[in-house]
């Protein structure tokens, strides 16, 4: 055939994406971005319109200096972030009783809190976040978030509160999320239980939102950005492929394919598909839970809990504002509570501050998204041990990035990052 239109097109136009195309623009390839959504970001969306325009990070948020990736990038274009607040105390829910101590144990429990921590230090230990995970011997750790807390043998509060602090690192429910992939967190941060915490809602934020990440990136490089333009189908032809989206079909030396997970089943690859990486796009991963932000009054400003039998398994203030406490809350599962019925949030808020009044909430609907399907990647029990070693392996002209091909942090923008440089010095190599 006639010369390839691109040298690359890169499918996805999230942080995976865009540094793929940077990349590979600095290096002088010709690349064109297919976004299947009228914005960058992905799974980070910045929004002002909302709650009074205060800036709503509604994905992605929180970074903390060990991811190395994204740091080094907010650093190379002088990006703008800040550190959390960190809280004065913390608050224990139990089943929506407010506990009256410092502890999430009474005292009797004391030394069944002591062996939940060892228990989690001990199996983070084994863990080196710089390699594959699946090839460590630790197929008893992937497995589901219940089972390892069983293996483990914690007991009372310890194992409720160690549960449910998994499900909110996972934002999976303990029957799905592999403890394994959360246990990863705790090895990234240099096996440090507060380290753990700091990556989870307490680490830094971007001043004017991970859009200006995005934007920084996607303005370096010179990509030629489509947006609204979903791919529907990957045709390998001889020596270029045919990628179609709905702003027509276009020819490449090669693509590159960033959409996460549950959303490369959509795509009509020619041949097909290997069959790991589409049965693992089939069962999807067990990031499927909620993010919502409430305005609430009658909440301590500095409002930090942690519960266990709740709606909610994290609630925290992030900010006060004219109207009210700007609260951030989680829950492992997308039904758990509709985020957008300000009186549903209520009940939720008030299992950790019994006289909340919650006058306003935000949220998207990441699992029913197409463009998602689920919120950040945890994999569920037994996905690492069986598919990592396949997830980021190029497929003739095709090759593959995303966070979830990360090793160190696959559920998070650093993880996208990371993937997203490993993609394109992988495509420079072989072009
Ligand atoms: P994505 O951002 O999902 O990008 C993939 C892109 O592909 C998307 O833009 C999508 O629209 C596009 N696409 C999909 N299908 C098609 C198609 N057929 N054709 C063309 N384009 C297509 N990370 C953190 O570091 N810290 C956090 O605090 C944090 N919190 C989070 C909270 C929530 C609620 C969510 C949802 C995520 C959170 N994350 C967090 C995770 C982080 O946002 C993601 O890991 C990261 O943004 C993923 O980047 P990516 O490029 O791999 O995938």
């Amino acid at each position: 055939m006639n010369q390839p239109q691109v040298d690359v097109v890169v499918v996805g136009a999230g942080f995976a994406g865009l540094t793929a195309a940077r990349d590979l623009g600095a290096a002088g390839r010709r690349v064109r971005v297919l976004e299947a959504r009228d914005r960058i970001g992905g799974r980070t969306w910045y929004r002002t319109d909302l709650l009074g325009g205060c800036g709503l990070e509604m994905g992605g948020t929180w970074i903390v200096p060990q991811q190395t990736f994204v740091s080094a990038e907010a650093r190379r274009y002088g990006i703008a972030i800040s550190d959390s607040e960190l809280p004065s105390r913390m608050t224990w829910s139990d089943r929506g009783t407010v506990l009256d101590s410092l502890l999430p144990v009474p005292p009797a429990e004391l030394e069944r809190l002591e062996h939940a921590v060892r228990a989690l230090l001990a199996a983070g230990a084994r863990l080196d976040v710089n390699r594959p995970l699946s090839g460590q011997g630790l197929a008893d750790l992937d497995v589901s978030i219940r089972r390892w807390a069983d293996d483990a043998g914690l007991e009372g509060n310890a194992r409720e509160l160690l549960i449910s602090w998994f499900c909110g690192c996972g934002n999976a429910s303990s029957d799905t999320g592999s403890a394994l992939d959360v246990l990863r967190w705790l090895a990234a941060m240099d096996n440090s239980l507060w380290g753990m915490v700091k990556a989870s809602v307490l680490g830094q934020t971007f001043d004017d939102g991970t859009v200006s990440l995005a934007r920084a990136l996607a303005d370096d490089g010179g990509a030629d950005i489509r947006l609204s333009c979903p791919v529907r189908s990957v045709r390998q032809e001889a020596d270029h492929v045919v990628v179609t989206s709905a702003g027509g079909a276009v020819t490449a030396r090669r693509v590159l394919i960033t959409v996460p997970l549950g959303v490369l089943q959509d795509i009509d690859f020619a041949p097909a598909l290997a069959p790991e990486k589409l049965a693992i796009s089939k069962e999807n991963h067990a990031g499927q839970g909620q993010k919502v932000w409430a305005v609430a009054r009658n909440v301590p400003e500095d409002l930090s809990g942690y519960g266990w039998g709740t709606v909610f398994d994290y609630v925290g203030a992030m900010r006060t504002l004219p109207e009210g406490v700007l609260l951030v809350c989680f829950a492992p599962g997308h039904d758990h509570v509709n985020g957008n019925d300000p009186q549903a949030v209520q009940r939720a808020v008030r299992e950790y501050a019994p006289d909340a009044e919650v006058v306003a909430t935000a949220t998207h609907d990441w699992v029913h998204d197409p463009w998602s399907r689920g919120t950040w990647t945890t994999f569920r029990a037994g996905q690492i041990t069986r598919y990592e070693a396949h997830l980021a392996v190029p497929e003739g002209l095709v090759h593959f990035a995303g966070a979830h091909t990360a090793h160190r942090w696959p559920g998070f923008i650093d993880g996208a990052i990371d993937s997203g440089r490993r993609a394109a010095a992988e495509l420079l190599e072989a072009l």
